[in-house]
């Protein structure tokens, strides 16, 4: 695999930008090597500068559900961008983007549009914080809500890749007010509240996780905290980011059939523009400025080319449920595939999946945690990882994170990528 050029621009993108990125987890850090740059995608494949061309799993980390360069879409982008990119006053747009979600959603009666999936949880635990008049929140060992400080303890995603303990910059105050428990452990949970009496003002959740691989939540888990908050008024928030609009149209809570106090969305609501949106029940919401005086602002809030993307994605979701019926259904067929190749190569394995997430471990345990994520072989993983690339098939470049499909897949690419793992395994094992 020739990767000369990428080689060249990571070189030159490190004398102007740190660690020649501008997101940890693009820099190949934990796998090794150098992270190729694209050119450009279509439907399911990345093409590289070097002209390589790869089956694409991160699916820009998760909104590129019906695939890149979308018809559809593109052609969206393209009417709205000739009405100018931003006008900083509202829109029609912004209105028929918060009636289609709370459409789609439940629990959704009011919905603010933000930029990020960061901003959107942040604001959501500042919203519960100004609802209850309480100060500390719960959050999921592995579990990554953004990079804002209150969330950068024993964080998921690049924190986890990275091995950072403790990051700089985070004051002790801060991250005092973060109180942490492993996942899939309500007795925790219930410890935790009950230590913490009348102090802790939410509790925030991926309800399917996809920052420490994918991980489900067993029975009974979620149903636990729903209960714990009901009867201690704490704000139950779904960090929607990654499943929101993908495991059902109305995302986790559907899925799951689990109710949220708050919801935060992100770049799937913007189909790979910079979006991300808080919103939940209504009085809850009403705290918000200028209605309340928990202060949020953007400047490109509800900015009509990422409205225009976002309305346009979720439209088709929302009148096309097949399409993302398909896509589970794609992703059982990998899924299958998958473990009929890794029972035959006799390491031991576990997949985790749920919709279209999905993600190897190599670990003879169940993974249902950050400590079982963390404690699987993955150097292993890394050999997996670049054996598929140099075979065509981009997965994310480390175990801590979840596997994304996309509809434009066909059988062919499942069938590829089953078979690239089959051969890779043959040669790292
Ligand atoms: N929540 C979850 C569940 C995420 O996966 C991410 C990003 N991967 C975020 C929040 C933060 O979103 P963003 O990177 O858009 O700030």
């Amino acid at each position: 695999m020739n990767t000369t050029k990428s080689i060249e621009l990571f070189n030159r993108a490190q004398e102007s930008i740190p660690g020649g990125v501008n997101s940890p987890v693009r820099a190949f850090r934990s796998v090794g090597g150098t992270p190729l740059f694209i050119q450009r995608a279509e439907g399911t494949y990345l093409y590289d500068v070097d002209g390589n061309r790869y089956i694409d799993y991160i699916a820009s980390w998760g909104p590129m559900i019906l695939g890149h360069a979308y018809a559809p879409l593109v052609k969206a982008i393209q009417e709205q961008a000739v009405f100018s990119t931003s006008y900083g006053a509202p829109t029609e747009l912004e209105i028929k983007m918060a009636e289609l979600i709370r459409s789609m959603a439940p629990n959704v009666d009011l919905i603010r549009m933000v930029s990020s999936g960061t901003e959107a949880c942040m604001s959501a635990i500042r919203v519960a914080r100004g609802y209850t008049g309480r100060n500390k929140i719960i959050k999921f060992e592995g579990c990554y809500h953004g990079h804002a400080d209150s969330f950068l303890v024993k964080a998921g995603s690049g924190v986890a890749t990275l091995n950072i303990q403790a990051v700089p910059g985070v004051t002790a105050s801060t991250a005092a007010d973060t109180l942490t428990c492993a996942y899939n452990d309500l007795a925790a949970v219930e410890q935790l509240v009950a230590e913490n009496k009348s102090q802790v003002a939410a509790i925030i959740v991926e309800p399917v996780a996809g920052n420490m691989g994918c991980i489900i939540p067993q029975a009974g888990f979620l149903e636990g905290i729903r209960k714990i908050c009901d009867a201690e008024g704490i704000v139950f928030i779904f960090d929607e980011v990654m499943t929101g609009f993908r495991l059902a149209r109305g995302g986790a809570q559907e899925k799951l059939k689990i109710d949220a106090d708050l919801v935060t969305y992100g770049k799937v609501i913007g189909g790979g523009l910079p979006v991300g949106a808080f919103g939940g029940k209504r009085k809850i919401m009403e705290m918000v400025a200028p209605l309340g005086s928990v202060y949020q602002a953007g400047t490109l809030s509800g900015n009509p080319i990422a409205m225009i993307a976002g309305y346009t994605l979720l439209s088709i979701l929302n009148e096309q449920p097949k399409l993302l019926k398909e896509l589970n259904e794609k992703t059982v067929y990998l899924r299958d595939g998958l473990d009929k190749v890794l029972k035959a190569s006799g390491t031991p394995y576990v997949i985790n999946q749920l919709g279209s997430m999905i993600s190897v471990h190599f670990s003879d345990k169940p993974v249902t945690n950050f400590a079982s994520a963390a404690a699987a072989n993955n150097d292993l993983f890394k050999k997996y990882f670049h054996a598929m690339l140099k075979r065509g098939v981009y997965l994310p470049p480390s175990a801590f994170e979840s596997w994304f499909l996309n509809n434009a897949m066909q059988q062919e690419h499942l069938d590829t990528t089953i078979k690239a793992t089959e051969e890779s395994l043959k040669e790292i094992l």
